[in-house]
């Protein structure tokens, strides 16, 4: 671009720009706002390992959609099954397949940075593990976060179950993953007309 149709450009941006200020404004008032409540924290893929049975990942993408469900739409993890022998130590984040014997105190998950190490073996419910790790994932109950200190929440220590619980909003909440919802404020305008009878308006006496 020449330099004379640059100055062109930038003097119609800026009357543009000045002449509309005020809707502008309120435009960037209404997307500061609604962003704030449906703004994604995360929309990363997750490269997982092709050991995975049909069985596991059909749990773990259960586990996604659980997650997105839970933070109201605000995490939206995905998952490919592409990680393999050749591409382990570049594709991230990675989940990776792992057996209980190769874990810490026969653990059944770790994370660490953007990856995700699961031993499915060791899971009687294989879901709430999945649950459980993107949980550390996205960051809740880190060190030094402990574990949420109730059971049969998703983030329990032991245990972990698939179904949310309080301890998992509250912690949720804290590391900034999920967002209070807005209180819901219903506003109802009546309009009376002296000459209807208003059943709305006989309160017993
Ligand atoms: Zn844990």
């Amino acid at each position: 671009m020449t330099h004379l149709a640059a100055v062109l450009r930038g003097s119609l941006l800026a009357m543009l720009v000045s002449s509309c200020a005020y809707y502008e404004d309120r435009a960037a008032d209404k997307i500061t706002e609604i962003g704030k409540l449906m703004a994604p924290v995360d929309e990363r893929i997750i490269h997982g390992d092709d050991e995975f049975t049909g069985h596991e990942r059909e749990a773990f993408e259960a586990g996604l959609i659980a997650w997105a469900q839970f933070t109201r739409g605000r995490v939206r993890l995905r998952v490919i099954w592409d990680l393999d022998g050749t591409n382990y130590l570049t594709l991230r984040p990675a989940l990776f397949r792992v057996l209980p014997n190769d874990m810490h105190d026969g653990r059944a998950g770790a994370v660490e940075g953007d990856s995700i190490w699961w031993a499915p073996e060791a899971c009687p419910d294989k879901q709430a593990c999945a649950e459980h790790e993107v949980g550390h994932f996205l960051g809740l109950c880190v060190f030094p976060r402990p574990h949420v200190p109730y059971t049969n929440n998703v983030m329990s220590a032991t245990n972990p179950s698939r179904n949310f619980g309080y301890g998992d909003w509250r912690e949720c909440l804290y590391v900034g993953v999920c967002k209070e919802p807005r209180p819901d404020v219903t506003v109802v305008t009546v309009t009376v007309d002296p000459t209807m009878p208003n059943p709305s308006l006989e309160y017993p006496k």
